[in-house]
C-alpha cells in the first residue's frame, strides 16, 4: 500500500462524522464534500445528493451498454466515539502502530468502502476503465438507521437499477481467511419510559407507598427472559427459520470456537439461549438485548430519592423470517400487560431492518467466492452468516430486485462500535485487490 492512499484514508478518518449527533452535522457534511471530491479525482463522476438528513454520494463511470452494472455501497458515518476515556488516543486523530490503524470508522466502514474506491483506483490508472459499469453510492446515515437511503433508493430506482450489488461491511473469520456471509440478522428498536411520581420523592417519606419506577422497570426488564435465556414476548420465535443439517457442519469446522470468543469479548464465560451454541446463538437466534438504561441519582455517595422515572433502550436482533414491526407489537404488547397500574409506561418505536438470507452456491455468489478465494491465496473462502445488520440490504432486495454479496473485511478483534476500533492496512490492500477481481469476475460471470 502506498504512503499516498494511505496519507488519504488518515484524512477520510479525521472526519468526526457521527451521524446521531446534532453538533457534527457540519462535520458529515464536510465528510461526504471529501468523498465526493476523491471520486472526483479519480475520475469518475460524482454527486453529492441533499436528503432530508445527511447527503449520499453518488459516484460512476460512463456507462455502456452489454456490460454487467454493480452497484458498491458504503457508509461515511460513524458511530459516537464514546466512552472516551476508554480510547489509547483521540478516536479522530488515527495512529498506525504494527500496520494497524486506530481511529474511530476505521473498520466501520470507512477502511472498508476505501478499499473499494482504492481498488478501482487502481483498476482506472492501471488499465483506463472498468470492466462493469459502476454506480457506487455512500451514505451517511447508516449508524442511525439510514432513514433517507429508502425515499432516495425510490427517488432515484431508475438510475440506480444494476444487475448486482457489492458490500464490505461484515467479519471475516480470522485474519487472512476469505468470509462471504450469506445471512444477516434484523433490528428493531424501542425506547421504555416508566414514569410514576410528578417529581423524585424522600424514599422515607413515601418509599413503600408509591411506585418505585426503577424497581418496576427492571421486573419489565427482567421479564424478557426465562431462566435459560430464551425470549418470553409471547409468539417472538412464530417465523424463525431452523437451521439447516448443512449449516450446522459447516460452522462446526470453521476457525472459531467458544474459547476464542471468550477471550475476544472478556468474560468469564459465554451464555445465551439453551440448546444452542454461540454461533448458532449469534448468526441464526434471535435475541433481545438492553442497550443503556438509567433512573434515579447517579452521583457520588448516596441519596434517599425515589426517582420519578427510569428508561430503558431495547433493541431485538431478528433471524428470518421474523417481521420488525411484528416483533415490535409484540415487544408492546408484553410489556404493557407486564406493567402495574401504578406507573405510565410510554413505549416509543426506534428504527428497524429487516433480516436477509441469500443462497451462497448460486448467481453471482459463485464469482463472488472466486474472487474472494483469487484474492486470499487460493483459500477457500468461509461461509458463515452475520449477527450484525446491515438493514439496507433487505430493501435493496425490495426496491432494487438485486442480491447484495457481503464480502467484509473486518477482522474478530477489529472493536467496531467501541473504544481503539481498529483495521490493518492489510485489509486495506486485500480490499483494494479484491474489488478489482470481483468486477472482472462479475464481469465474465
Ligand atoms: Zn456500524
Amino acid at each position: 500500500m502506498d504512503d499516498a492512499s494511505i496519507g488519504s484514508f488518515l484524512e477520510l478518518l479525521r472526519f468526526p462524522s457521527i451521524s446521531t449527533q446534532p453538533e457534527h452535522r457540519g462535520d458529515v457534511g464536510a465528510c461526504a464534500q471529501w468523498v465526493q471530491a476523491r471520486f472526483q479525482t479519480m475520475g469518475l463522476e460524482a454527486e453529492l445528493c441533499p436528503t432530508p438528513g445527511h447527503p449520499v454520494v453518488l459516484a460512476r463511470n460512463a456507462h455502456r451498454p452489454g456490460r454487467r452494472t454493480v452497484l458498491i455501497y458504503g457508509h461515511y458515518d460513524v458511530q459516537p466515539a464514546d466512552p472516551i476515556e476508554m480510547w489509547e488516543h483521540p478516536p479522530f486523530e488515527p495512529r498506525i502502530r504494527d500496520g494497524v490503524v486506530t481511529a474511530r470508522g476505521a473498520t466501520d466502514n470507512k477502511g472498508q468502502f476505501f478499499a473499494h474506491m482504492l481498488g478501482i483506483e487502481a483498476a482506472l490508472r492501471e488499465k483506463g476503465e472498468l470492466p462493469i459499469n459502476l454506480i457506487f453510492l455512500v451514505e451517511g446515515e447508516e449508524e442511525v438507521g439510514s432513514p433517507s437511503l429508502v425515499p432516495f433508493l425510490e427517488a432515484n430506482r431508475e438510475r440506480l437499477l444494476c444487475d448486482v450489488i457489492a458490500i464490505s461491511d461484515t467479519g471475516m473469520v480470522a485474519r487472512g481467511h476469505p468470509t462471504f456471509s450469506y445471512g444477516l440478522r434484523g433490528l428493531t428498536a424501542l425506547e421504555v419510559r416508566v414514569t410514576g411520581p410528578a417529581t423524585d420523592l424522600h424514599s422515607g417519606i413515601y418509599g413503600g407507598a408509591v411506585a418505585n419506577p426503577a424497581a418496576v422497570l427492571a421486573r419489565l426488564l427482567a421479564s424478557l427472559h426465562d431462566a435459560d435465556y430464551r425470549v418470553t414476548v409471547p409468539g417472538f420465535y412464530e417465523r424463525v427459520r431452523p437451521i439447516e443439517g448443512w449449516e450446522r457442519e459447516t460452522w462446526a469446522a470453521l476457525p472459531m470456537n467458544e474459547a476464542a470468543i471468550r477471550e475476544l469479548t472478556g468474560v468469564p464465560q459465554l451464555d445465551g439461549e439453551a440448546g444452542y451454541n454461540a454461533l448458532e446463538r449469534i448468526w441464526a437466534r434471535p435475541t433481545a438485548e438492553i442497550n443503556g438504561m438509567g433512573s434515579g441519582y447517579q452521583g457520588p455517595g448516596s441519596k434517599t430519592v425515589l426517582p420519578a422515572h427510569a428508561f430503558a433502550k431495547l433493541t431485538f436482533r431478528l433471524v428470518p423470517d421474523q417481521d420488525p414491526i411484528e416483533v415490535q407489537d409484540k415487544v408492546i404488547a408484553h410489556l404493557r400487560a407486564k406493567c402495574p397500574p401504578s406507573v405510565r409506561l410510554e413505549i416509543e418505536r426506534g428504527h428497524s431492518g429487516a433480516p436477509y438470507l441469500v443462497d451462497p452456491r448460486e448467481g453471482f455468489g459463485s464469482a463472488a467466492a472466486r474472487a474472494l478465494k483469487k484474492t486470499f491465496g487460493g483459500r477457500e473462502p468461509a461461509l458463515v452468516r452475520e449477527g450484525g445488520s446491515v438493514p439496507i440490504v433487505a430493501d435493496f432486495k425490495r426496491i432494487l430486485g438485486v442480491d447484495t454479496l457481503l464480502l467484509g473485511l473486518a477482522l474478530p478483534d477489529c472493536r467496531i462500535h467501541a473504544p481503539n476500533e481498529n483495521f490493518p492496512l492489510e485489509n486495506l490492500e486485500y480490499g483494494m485487490r479484491l474489488n478489482m477481481v470481483l468486477l472482472e469476475e462479475i464481469a465474465a460471470a
